[in-house]
């Protein structure tokens, strides 16, 4: 079998529906696990109404209730079947709005959040399952809270695996042996009490893997926008070339490093059984897309010693300097203690004699975060910044490779310089607003063009 998600786009509307239904017919030999996100924009939409609720904006949180219900039933209706859905999209749907007047006001809790931001999956499922049923294939609706089991970290839940492997062995795989398609949610979970989770924003790619991993799927599929994973964002960099393969370790780094087009975590459940990872463009699904494999043939694009270019913005860098920090044993746990404290992800790391560097996306827990450090040493603050990332199997066995990235990022200033132990990428902090520059200039030095 193989598991074949559906990102956001490639379910936004009747016609990109219309052509799931074609990829999906074209593969019904191989026993497909359709997992499929909410159509395009209606997670950010669900995550404003939620903001609107807490400041009190009843108005504007029915308008948008109706607009959604509007889409998709416009939707429903562009598809034969699909309306089969429509009454249970309706229902729920009646119950957010009970659920948003319920926050009128007040801050909602991360648990309530989950509870909102679920929705969309749980409807663009119904869609797809019944306009595939309307086609004649044997779409069935199947709901991932009784599989995706988590734990409570609520709108950044971490799977269960052993519990989930279980799960989805003894739901899906009876399904697919008869011949039927399960078709489930992206992105969504739920604790062991049935409490629904979130794997966060991004997340349906991870819900493949895990999938994929459970079931020894034959491959993932991957759906998007694009042709596959590029040597840039091709929303910034209009000449981004297609990567045909790529190895696990280097999709993780891109997508670690803002490639939006992979969840970071994707990779991790699929490395240990070595099960393929397939990028595919829904618009063209003729194309032979990114194969991220475990024996991924090092293929150069043109001359170029690198593979790709990721940037992600919203990066805020923690300098602490201690001048004890030279000759004294424990002084890093110290730190990484306190980021473990109050539960800040690091994603980049520099160290000096007597200073070091760390970038940390969330900031929500960003006072206490420096009130603590500031026990270990002085600590400043720089915010809006960017982390650039310079991607490539064995960077660092290639002479010179720095001097010219350097040379192609001057003028902008470079902050904090990182190597990865893997020796696959090589990092560094710039200004956010200087950071799509910077990428076009690397792209232009390493792939001629930009
Ligand atoms: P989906 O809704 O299908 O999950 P996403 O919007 O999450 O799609 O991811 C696809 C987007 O990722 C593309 O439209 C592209 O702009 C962006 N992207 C960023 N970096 C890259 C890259 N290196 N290669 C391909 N796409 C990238
Ligand atoms: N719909 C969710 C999001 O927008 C999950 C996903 O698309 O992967 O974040
Ligand atoms: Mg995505």
């Amino acid at each position: 079998m193989i598991v074949a998600k559906f990102g956001g786009t490639s379910v936004a509307d009747a016609a990109a529906v219309a052509r799931l239904i074609g990829i999906i017919r074209a593969r019904v030999a191989d026993r497909p696990v359709v997992v499929v996100s909410a159509l395009a924009k209606v997670t950010d939409g669900l995550l404003r109404l939620a903001q609107l609720a807490e400041d009190g904006a009843g108005d504007s949180v029915e308008a948008g209730l109706s607009t959604l219900l509007q889409r998709h039933e416009q939707m429903a209706r562009a598809l034969p079947g699909a309306e089969a859905a429509l009454e249970a999209i309706a229902s729920d749907l009646a119950d957010l709005g009970q659920q948003l007047r319920g926050i009128r006001g007040r801050a909602a809790k991360p648990a309530e959040l989950d509870a909102i931001a679920c929705r969309g999956e749980l409807w663009s499922s119904r869609l797809v399952a019944a306009a595939l049923a309307g086609d004649g294939l044997k779409g069935t609706w199947v709901d991932i809270r009784s599989i995706m089991i988590t734990d409570g970290r609520f709108t950044r839940a971490m799977p269960i695996v052993p519990l989930l492997n279980q799960r989805a062995r003894d739901c899906l795989a009876p399904m697919t042996e008869a011949g039927q398609i399960p078709v489930t949610q992206g992105f969504i979970g739920a604790t062991a009490d049935g409490v629904v989770t979130t794997l966060g924003r991004g997340g349906s790619d991870f819900t493949a893997a895990l999938l994929g991993a459970a079931l020894s799927a034959r491959r993932v599929e991957i759906w998007t926008d694009v042709d596959g994973l590029m040597t840039a964002d091709p929303r910034l960099v209009q000449s981004a070339r297609t990567l045909k393969f790529a190895s696990y370790e280097e999709a993780a780094e891109l997508a670690t490093f803002g490639a939006k087009i992979l969840h970071p975590a994707t990779a991790l459940p699929l490395v240990q059984a070595g099960i393929p990872i397939v990028i595919l463009n829904s618009c063209r699904p003729e194309g032979k897309g990114t194969t991220i494999e475990p024996e991924a043939a090092v293929e150069r694009v043109g001359d170029s010693p690198i593979r790709s270019i990721s940037w992600k913005r919203g990066i805020t860098v923690v300098n602490i300097r201690a001048p004890r920090m030279l000759g004294t044993y424990g002084f890093l746990r110290a730190l990484f203690e306190v980021f473990e404290r109050h539960e800040t992800v690091v994603d980049v790391l520099a160290s000096g004699e007597v200073s070091i560097s760390l970038t940390i996306e969330d900031r929500s827990r960003l006072e206490p975060l420096v009130r603590d450090l500031s026990e270990l040493g002085e600590v400043w603050i720089e915010d809006h910044r960017a982390i650039v990332a310079v991607v490539g199997i064995g960077l660092r066995n290639t002479p010179g490779l720095a001097g010219r990235v350097f040379n192609a990022v001057w003028p902008a200033n470079v902050e904090v310089i990182s190597q990865g132990s893997s020796s696959i990428n090589m990092t560094f902090v710039v200004r956010e607003e200087d950071a799509p520059d910077v990428v076009r200039r690397l792209h232009r030095e390493f792939f001629g063009s930009d």
